[in-house]
């Protein structure tokens, strides 16, 4: 561990250093920025008494966010305002969030208890993957691996034939990546005859998209390492907020930075352990952009408050199943990209990629699902796929098995649906 002292604090510590911190990062927010006092109604720390008072502030939501830019929640003077990172994927007007001193300094210590949960120490070479620019992801890595002394190759994204050949040359051993992006390494190993047993790798830390267990088990399985599911996001900080650990039973949520609540996303209640809901997000030791219960739109659970098998004591969340803005609807029928990936990648003969297409045909859902497979004439595959869809989603779909490397690899985030209704 790189901090065992915080990172195996007992719940009750834990539970009271979030308590001061909420009210420190409130009187921040009071004394800094006027028009974000107002925002959570002015309220004064001392009314807030318990953590579940928490409860009683409004939500924060990315759209709040974007008509804020670029500046007018921020919480600190422009002096002193280092660096900056922008939020991926969004169109129109970006979210803009600029660090101080201390948030470069706060994600150093998350980032550096994330590399250090997936093993990754001072002697580790590790590739960082994820671009160096506006995204946060490659710059994450970065201050962790730093701060723990491992050497850091950092080639950024792309440029898949010479990943490989540092990964054999200079023996890497730890992976950072978009969790799609193993899959082109995957693809261009096999196309290169490149052998993974002929490197030294024994790591790899994905995130920044959702992926599903089963692809988890591919990548596991092909490139003979272990994986490890970090999250985070341009809004919290930057990737750092959490990982899962050597258990894989949850993702550990660093408590003594972020509170986070899991809330009905329909009617803003927050929901039990247990439930699944949309995640909140408030942070408890960001000075330029804290967070007052952002709502991430990420799906997930609260796992566990208890100790883990592995020591820590931070409380343990599901992987993210999905957004709230990626649920589909189709013939009546709700369901996340990921359900459908676990499905088709449960199945022997099914590649790695896939698109589900949604269109309206004569008044009508249509949902088609295009499959790369070993073999695109497997009728019989087809006829399979169509029927585990029908079985665990409750909607059948027009499976069209096409041939491996058909879908267009795009760098950056992968796309898995288009929906054209
Ligand atoms: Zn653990």
């Amino acid at each position: 561990m790189h901090q065992p002292d915080r990172e195996t604090l007992h719940t009750e510590e834990i539970r009271k250093i979030q308590l001061a911190r909420l009210r420190k990062t409130i009187r921040h927010i009071g004394d800094n920025n006027i028009n974000y006092h107002a925002r959570i109604g002015g309220v004064d720390p001392e009314e807030i008494v318990n953590l579940s008072d928490l409860a009683g502030l409004p939500f924060l939501t990315k759209e709040d966010l974007r008509n804020e830019y670029p500046y007018n929640l921020v919480c600190a003077g422009m002096e002193d305002i280092v660096r900056m990172h922008v939020s991926s994927g969004t169109t129109g007007t970006p979210i803009i969030n600029p660090y101080t001193r201390n948030d470069v300094n706060q994600w150093r210590e998350i980032m550096a208890r994330c590399l250090a949960t997936a093993g990754v120490g001072r002697n580790d070479v590790i590739q960082i993957t994820p671009s160096f620019g506006l995204f946060n992801g490659g710059f994450g890595f970065h201050y962790g691996a730093d701060t723990l002394g491992a050497f850091i190759i950092p080639i950024g994204a792309g440029r898949s034939s010479l990943q490989l050949q540092f990964f054999r040359d200079l023996k890497t051993t730890a992976l950072g990546a978009i969790a799609s992006y193993p899959l082109r390494l995957m693809e261009v190993a096999r196309e290169q005859g490149f052998d993974w047993s002929d490197t030294e790798l024994k790591v790899g830390i994905f995130g920044a998209e959702i992926w599903s267990d089963e692809m988890r088990s591919r990548i596991e399985a092909e490139m003979g390492i272990k994986t490890f599911d970090i999250i985070g996001m341009t809004e919290s900080g930057g990737i750092g907020m959490g990982i899962d650990c050597e258990a894989q039973e949850g993702i550990h949520v660093w408590e003594d930075h972020y509170l986070v609540e899991i809330i009905d996303p329909d009617t803003g209640a927050v929901l039990p352990d247990g439930e699944m809901g949309e995640m909140t997000v408030t942070t408890l030791t960001r000075e330029a952009l804290p967070l007052i219960r952002f709502r991430t739109s990420d799906i997930t659970a609260v796992v566990s408050r208890d100790p883990c098998s592995c020591g820590r004591t931070h409380l343990r969340i599901e992987r993210i199943t999905g957004r709230t803005d990626d649920m589909l609807k189709v013939k009546g029928v709700n369901f996340y990209p990921k359900q459908v990936e676990a499905l088709l990648l449960g199945i022997e003969g099914v590649g790695m990629d896939y698109l589900i297409k949604i269109d309206r045909v004569a008044g009508r859902d249509s949902l088609k699902i295009a499959v790369e497979a070993d073999d695109p004439e497997d009728v019989k595959l087809a006829e399979k796929l169509n029927r585990v869809l029908q079985d665990y989603l409750g909607v059948g779909a027009d499976i069209e098995l096409i041939s491996i490397g058909e879908i267009e690899r795009i760098p950056g985030k992968a796309v898995r649906v288009k929906d054209t209704r």
